[in-house]
């Protein structure tokens, strides 16, 4: 069975993928789930509870203690910005600094780990109507999404985003720093055991390194359109 109302995102660190999933779900009335967001919430409790330290991550701890971890979304009604509740606390500033961004994928290669995610992401997409973004949506979460895309852009051009969004932000951290992050990232995302960051065989590929928020938008809404069309026919 096809999930024409799941819309996957994959790709990699930094590529926009937040902010082209977020317009994505504005436009289309959809919900929008950041999958990233859940595996930092788990890295800043590894952190918070002495399972992860600067040279070691207590696997058993970590397994042991993924029952008393319980992730969840809200809407700030002013903003109607989404953040993240980690056992009920906001924690959505804290899960997006250097500090776990340093870490996360040692956190997210974990079996156990990715299993409790992988099922609640499923879990709140049950509705449908939904754009998921991550690194395995289109490949394991949900392989019959409606429509996959794989997002790409140059390291140099990443990095500088993000340095530029950590910058507005007040972070003192240098462009070096974060493109190290971004290429370390990379590659443990891409070269773990675990369900490895992959294009699906059936993702189009959106190579936004020189591609503006309104480019990506009108080429999204062709996209849309022609897979509707051929649903359509097929039905
Ligand atoms: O998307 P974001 O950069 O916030 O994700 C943080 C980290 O979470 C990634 O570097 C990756 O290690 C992990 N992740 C994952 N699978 C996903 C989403 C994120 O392994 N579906």
């Amino acid at each position: 069975m096809i999930h024409s109302a799941i819309i996957a995102i994959d790709g990699y660190s930094s590529s926009g993928k937040s902010t082209f999933a977020r317009a994505i779900a504005s436009e289309l009335g959809y919900i929008y789930i950041d999958s990233g967001a859940m595996y930092r919430a788990v890295t800043l409790y590894c952190l918070e509870n002495g399972i992860l330290t600067a040279d070691r991550l207590d696997h058993k701890k970590l397994t042991e203690s993924l029952d008393k971890i319980d992730i969840e979304f809200s809407v700030d009604p002013e903003t109607r910005k989404q953040f993240t509740l980690l056992n009920g606390i906001n924690v959505e500033d804290k899960i997006r600094g250097i500090g776990v961004s340093e870490v996360v994928s040692k956190v997210s290669q974990v079996k156990e780990v990715r299993s409790k995610m992988v099922r609640l992401q499923r879990n709140i997409s049950k509705k449908g109507g939904v754009v998921m973004e991550g690194r395995d949506i289109g490949t394991v979460v949900f392989p019959d999404a409606g429509m996959k895309i794989f997002m790409t852009a140059a390291a140099d051009i990443r990095a500088r985003r993000r340095y530029d969004e950590l910058a507005q932000k007040g972070v003192k951290i240098s462009y070096e720093e974060v493109l190290e992050n971004i290429r370390m990232r990379d590659r443990e995302d891409e070269n773990r055991i675990e369900s490895p960051l992959r294009k699906a065989e059936d993702a189009l590929t959106l190579d936004n390194s020189n591609m503006t928020p309104d480019e990506q938008m009108r080429w999204f809404r062709r996209k849309w359109k022609s897979i509707n069309r051929s649903y359509e026919n097929q039905y």
